[in-house]
């Protein structure tokens, strides 16, 4: 597909061409673990056994690859194992990365549970301070791990800046896109050396599959990743491969009606009795909102809020909505409310990333924008006073 068509065209065409074989629209899932070879060695068209590759996933991560401007796409069997395998690629034992101190707690307590006992050095540091990044470098540090808009608390870290201070001390700068998606951020375009994404929560967007992409420019780094996915497999198989892909197809409709579903509910909640603090880079207020106009084409679907009242008023509130469902993840058509504290980042209890008691978080979905409005004030009017 040809990189001056629009995002949207992109997403709906990018690796999709119809099946030459019966002329089918859609590409069909090719549910199979081998390919057959015209004698010893003679692959068609490349494909030789599905851990390698298989075409269904081939067309995602064709696909993914385009959509965030980068040479090389990997598909992987969640985000997780996706970052897993790009750690693997990058670290040795006595390497240090660094993360910002709201990582997603995943990410953290696989560093942290998983990378360090192998001996790699975690050290995490406010990543909107580019003071405090620049002398948490050291040496060793290989990795410089930043998420924009950040989980939890929706800061807005500037990406091209921390290229900058990564690239000067030899550091590969790794941004987590998950919450803005391709439609509303290209981390290469800035100069981050690689992409990575839960697929599992926009560009899937339907919270029926999970996944996870790795996107990056550099061929020997490409080359580490491709072989690790082959090695160990931690693949995405053709079903799931094929559901998101269908999801992308609507990611930038989307991605619209998140932005102005989560503009009007943010704008809603601004100065509620019970709320101490609205959290959404689409705010004025919002420390980060001039960078993060600079750096995304919308301000997403996410939104955190502090209650006045306490971990007692947050649970509450997260407990009494009617449309929003209380459940983990993000970024599906469908709107979900968190406790993160006790949820999302259970993990990161006790340590230095603990998120606040009083934090409730909500993945605004595409519903109306007026019922989630109504939705989410009358759970506030739940909400014990203090
Ligand atoms: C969900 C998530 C992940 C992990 O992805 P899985 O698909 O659950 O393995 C990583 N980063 C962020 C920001 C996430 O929200």
């Amino acid at each position: 597909m040809p990189k001056e068509y629009d995002f949207s065209t992109r997403a709906i065409h990018t690796g999709q061409g119809f099946d030459p074989t019966t002329g089918a629209v859609i590409p069909p899932i090719y549910q199979t673990s081998t390919f057959v070879q015209d004698g010893v060695g003679g692959f068609r068209n490349g494909f030789e056994y599905a851990r390698g590759a298989n075409p269904t996933r081939s067309s995602l991560e064709e696909l993914i690859a385009d959509l965030e401007g980068g040479k090389h796409g990997f598909s992987f069997a969640s985000g997780l194992a996706g970052e897993d395998t790009l750690l693997r690629a990058i670290l040795a034992p006595g390497d240090q990365v660094i993360m910002s101190n709201d990582v997603y707690g995943g990410t953290h307590r696989l560093v942290n549970r998983v990378f360090v006992p192998w001996g790699v050095q975690l050290d995490t540091v406010e990543m909107t301070d580019l003071d405090a990044v620049r002398s948490s470098i050291r040496p060793n540090t290989k990795v410089l791990w930043v998420e924009t808009p950040s989980n939890p608390l929706m800061k807005i870290s500037d990406i091209a800046a921390l290229v900058e201070i990564g690239h000067a001390a030899g550091v590969l700068v790794v941004v987590d896109n998950t919450f803005a998606s391709p439609y509303l951020q290209n981390p290469l375009s800035f100069g981050a050396d690689v992409v990575t994404h839960s697929t599992t929560k926009y560009l899937g967007g339907h919270s029926d599959v999970l996944g996870g992409a790795v996107v990056m420019n550099d061929d020997e780094l490409a080359e580490k990743v491709g072989f690790l996915q082959f090695a160990v497999g931690p693949v995405s198989g053709p079903m799931d491969a094929w559901l998101t892909v269908r999801g992308i197809k609507t990611l930038a409709v989307r991605m619209e009606r998140h932005n102005s579903n989560a503009q009007a509910i943010a704008q809603a909640l601004v100065g509620h009795p019970a709320l101490e603090r609205v959290y959404y880079p689409g705010l004025p207020e919002h420390p980060g909102h001039e960078l993060a106009a600079r750096q995304m084409r919308g301000f997403g679907g996410m939104i955190s809020v502090s209650l006045r009242g306490g971990a007692v008023a947050a649970r509450t509130f997260a407990e009494s909505t009617e449309i929003f469902q209380l459940a983990e993840s993000l970024g599906g058509v469908e709107s979900l409310i968190g406790y993160p504290s006790e949820m999302t980042h259970a993990s990161v209890k006790g340590t230095a990333l603990e998120v606040p008691v009083n934090i409730v978080r909500l993945s605004v979905g595409i519903e109306g924008a007026d019922d989630l409005v109504g939705d989410v004030l009358a759970a506030l009017e739940r909400v014990p006073a203090n």
